[in-house]
């Protein structure tokens, strides 16, 4: 089979579309497939005041924009399909997308993830005004003010922890009476004068207006009683799951489904790398992604110059 492409990327987010950059301006023939639109998790991201190079900030959809231009200026092709399988262990990668076929000499995945979303009314429209899934990204925003984070994992006491030193209090509110999040996170929060429990409390609804969250609707699980409770920020850690169905049994994965890689982004497939969230031990973050991304297309770049 004749490659039509020397890099196949598949997802346009931060990631995918920094290695795309990094492989079109290296003169590999280059596509980016893409489901949605170019830009991944930034497009819901309102301001992002984290990343280098912007002392204003910057919104998430014209960072989009920036670099999706970026990449079309030197001659990457973004094609919208959404791939559904692949094939991997000839010398050519194939990908099937509901569209069509790509083949390529090299295989980028750069697919991401998506937080679990809690599923309730006011979730989906607040999202960026006062719902948050990235404290790191979204805390600042608070300062000196109340929130909630929602979740009794690693990640909600982690990036509540994060919390404190920039708001006021924060609230945790836990579906059950005891937290899964690992022992000393535990006895942090516990030891947090910041940090308060509502145990045994679902979110029904998050209440607000044009102007952000004021307020979630709470039930008790074992009582059914309902309160509104106060806040102008909500950050949801009810875990995460990377875009990787596609590639079960194809590439190596740890049991949360992400694409395990070296510091290369070099997965055990030859000819394979992954990047961005959709990778083990990610940061997720978009600085982070980035650099991830830019690593892939070196490792692509000198793949694919010592198999010629
Ligand atoms: P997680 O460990 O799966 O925890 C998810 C939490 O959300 C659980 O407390 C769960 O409640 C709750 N939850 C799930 N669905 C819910 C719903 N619909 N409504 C309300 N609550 C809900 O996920 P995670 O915290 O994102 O962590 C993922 C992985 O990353 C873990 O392996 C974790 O160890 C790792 N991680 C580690 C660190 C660290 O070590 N610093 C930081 C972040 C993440 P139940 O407890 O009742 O199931």
């Amino acid at each position: 089979m004749k490659p039509d492409y020397d890099v196949v990327i598949v997802g346009g987010g931060a990631a995918g579309l920094s290695a795309a950059l990094y492989a079109v301006r290296s003169k590999l023939k280059t596509v980016i497939l893409e489901r949605f639109a170019c830009g991944g998790q930034i497009l819901n991201t309102s301001e992002i005041e984290n990343y280098p190079g912007f002392p204003d900030g910057v919104t998430g959809p014209e960072l989009s924009q920036l670099l999706e231009r970026q990449v079309c200026k030197f001659g990457c092709a973004v094609i919208y399909d959404q791939a559904e399988s692949m094939e991997v262990d000839g010398k050519v990668k194939v990908v099937h997308g509901s569209e069509g076929k790509y083949i390529g000499r090299a295989l980028i995945i750069a697919s991401g993830g998506e937080h679990n979303k809690l599923g309730v009314p006011g979730e989906e429209e607040m999202a960026g005004r006062g719902v948050s899934y990235c404290a790191t990204c979204d805390g600042n925003f608070f300062a000196n003010q109340d929130v909630v984070v929602v979740g009794g994992g690693d990640a909600a006491i982690d990036e509540g922890l994060y919390l404190t030193r920039i708001v006021d209090k924060v609230t945790v509110i836990h579906r059950r009476g005891q937290l899964r999040a690992s022992k000393i996170l535990q006895e942090r929060a516990f030891a947090s004068p910041k940090m308060e429990f509502k145990w045994n409390k679902v979110v029904e609804e998050i209440k607000g207006n044009n102007q952000g969250v004021d307020g979630l609707l709470l039930r008790d699980v074992k009582t059914n009683e309902k309160e509104t409770f106060p806040t102008a920020g909500v950050f949801i850690y009810i875990g995460f799951h990377p875009n990787t169905e596609f590639l079960r049994g194809v590439v190596s994965m740890d049991n949360g489904g992400h694409l395990i890689t070296n510091i290369r982004m070099e997965t055990d497939v030859p000819g394979v790398f992954a990047c961005g969230d959709v990778r083990q031990y990610s940061d997720r973050q978009l600085g982070t992604a980035v650099g991830d991304g830019i690593t892939a297309a070196l490792s692509a770049y000198r793949y694919i110059t010592e198999e010629r």
